[in-house]
């Protein structure tokens, strides 16, 4: 992407500012080319915020802190949330069109998973706060008439919202809606690949009648940039980041100025088991979307399949005979089922593997390079679905996170020496095991170091979990309760009776 003058704007293209106060602003800094990934061409620019930009955003929040949002009841604040849901369903064709033309994303995952997921996150959260209980303990004191303790949530303050491109809207509003159900106020900074439906939700935030302030979105990059600017604010009490371990290391230092929360949602190197006796068909199901769903650009994505040696060419046929069934194309019609990557620097990146695996000695039992697609997608950024063998447990291959559609098929004897081979990664972000025999799965499954597991299934969300991944991919948890622990703080108020 290049910084471009703003004077270049033509009616054809887009202009995305930011959303400050209640308002959209259209930027003083520069402004940068958003090309659509499945065509290469450029339908949005883009402005950066500057220094000046990211204190407003975040002043802006501050002060709404102490204006009618923090006066708003519980049950006022759940009213706001779920018409904020039912503001964005309204809306879904401008969402729809806005993520696909940011990501390239198949219509029909768009239309599935991220637009409905981004509304029902508000309506989670909102039964959520509305239900969740306190603590109280009764206790002794020398008098004799003892002392009660109670705890209230309290909302943090104003949070750094800082978000990846792979499920834009998802991903965001899965943070936005738990910081709000707790009464804090926000500034977002999107990915620079995908700035559009958080901007587009300061439309809905006022329609639903969120107070100027309470919700702000800058656009830029990282680096240098808006994500660096607001994570380094002072005047931000938590921060909370979706990304890459390397800029998670990075957010974390900034965190530590001021001891200020951070919650981190990282990168992955995810794997899955499958059992002599698991069923196969469902199994492949499964594999298939873990693999190729969202183009492989999916945090709890697979990328190390260990396959029980006596089932490991059927089960192989299998997955490569639905990655042949895949369809490339123009993301708005509703028979393409693989979208391009988001840009020419990761389908680099993804190449990048392509070539070491195949220089490695795999076995390329699917695609491996770029696929042919209709002229008008010439310049997209498009991979063939990828499925290799007879990799060495050595390869960085299955050592780093590719984030394409792709996955190494290992063969395995003794499922305690898979999970072993499943654990040696420094990630923990998720895994599956797909067996019938409920021990082998269930003490497996114990087994496994991951944040999250899946027994036959894979990406099967209740929202009410925690969700977050060990070791390198994180700390802490989202969903549910565990995601207010981050978002409000709980205070101990000890009454002497
Ligand atoms: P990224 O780390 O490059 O960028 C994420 C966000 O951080 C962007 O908004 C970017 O502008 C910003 N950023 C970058 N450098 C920054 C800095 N120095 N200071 C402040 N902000 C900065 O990640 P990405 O490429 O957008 O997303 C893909 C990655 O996200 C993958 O590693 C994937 O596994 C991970 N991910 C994890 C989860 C999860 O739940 N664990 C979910 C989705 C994606």
């Amino acid at each position: 992407m290049s910084v471009t003058s703003p004077q270049i704007l033509t009616k054809r293209v887009a202009a995305v500012g930011h959303f400050v106060d209640g308002a959209y602003v259209s930027g003083k800094g520069d402004t940068f080319e958003k090309v659509n990934p499945a065509t290469g061409e450029l339908v949005k620019l883009v402005a950066s915020a500057t220094k000046e930009e990211v204190d407003q955003a975040v002043q802006s929040a501050r002060r709404a802190l102490s204006g009618p949002w923090s006066k708003m009841s519980v049950q006022e604040r759940v009213g706001v949330l779920r018409r904020i849901a039912e503001e964005i369903t309204k809306r879904e064709a401008a969402f729809l069109r806005a993520e696909i033309l940011d990501t390239g994303k198949p219509v029909t995952l768009a239309s599935h998973l991220d637009i409905p997921r981004g509304a029902a996150n508000f309506n989670v959260f909102a039964d959520l706060i509305y239900g969740v209980p306190t603590e109280a303990f009764e206790m002794p004191t020398p008098d004799g008439d003892g002392a009660i303790n109670y705890a209230l949530r309290r909302p943090r303050g104003v949070i750094a919202i800082v978000s990846p491109w792979n499920l834009p809207l998802l991903l965001t509003t899965w943070k936005i809606a738990p910081a709000l159900a707790c009464g804090n106020t926000v500034v977002v900074k999107p990915s620079e690949e995908t700035p559009s439906t958080a901007t587009l939700l300061g439309e809905v935030m006022n329609a639903a009648g969120v107070p100027p302030g309470v919700f702000n979105v800058v656009n830029g990059f990282g680096p240098d940039s808006a994500g660096e600017y607001l994570t380094t604010h002072p005047d931000v009490d938590g921060i909370t980041f979706t990304g890459e371990t390397k800029t998670g290391e990075v957010i974390a230092r900034a965190a530590a100025n001021g001891v200020r929360p951070v919650s981190l949602e990282l990168g992955g190197k995810n794997s899955a088991i499958i059992c002599k006796d698991a069923d196969l068909e469902k199994a492949a199901d499964g594999i298939a979307r873990a693999v190729y769903m969202n183009s492989g650009q999916v945090c709890l994505g697979t990328e190390r399949v260990f396959v029980a040696r006596e089932i490991f060419d059927d089960f192989a046929e299998r997955l490569v005979a639905r990655g042949k069934a895949l369809t490339v194309g123009d993301p708005f019609d509703k028979a393409t089922s693989l979208g391009p990557l988001i840009s020419d620097e990761h389908r680099r990146k993804v190449l990048k593997y392509y070539k070491t695996a195949a220089d490695d000695g795999a076995q390329i039992l699917l695609g491996g390079g770029v696929p042919e697609v209709e002229k008008s997608f010439a310049n997209g950024f498009w991979v063939e679905p990828t499925i290799w063998t007879g990799l060495s447990d050595h390869s960085s291959v299955l050592h780093e996170e590719i984030f394409g559609p792709c996955c190494h098929l290992a063969p395995f004897d003794d499922v305690e020496d898979a999970v072993a081979r499943a654990n040696d990664t420094p990630y923990g972000l998720a895994a599956s095991l797909w067996s019938k025999d409920v021990s082998t799965a269930l003490k497996n499954a114990a087994r496994l170091e991951a944040g999250i597991v899946w027994v036959n299934s894979w990406f099967l969300r209740d929202l009410r979990t925690p969700f977050g991944g060990s070791k390198r991919s994180g700390i802490g948890r989202e969903g549910g309760v565990h995601g207010l622990e981050f978002y409000s703080e709980l205070k101990n108020i000890c009454v002497k009776l």
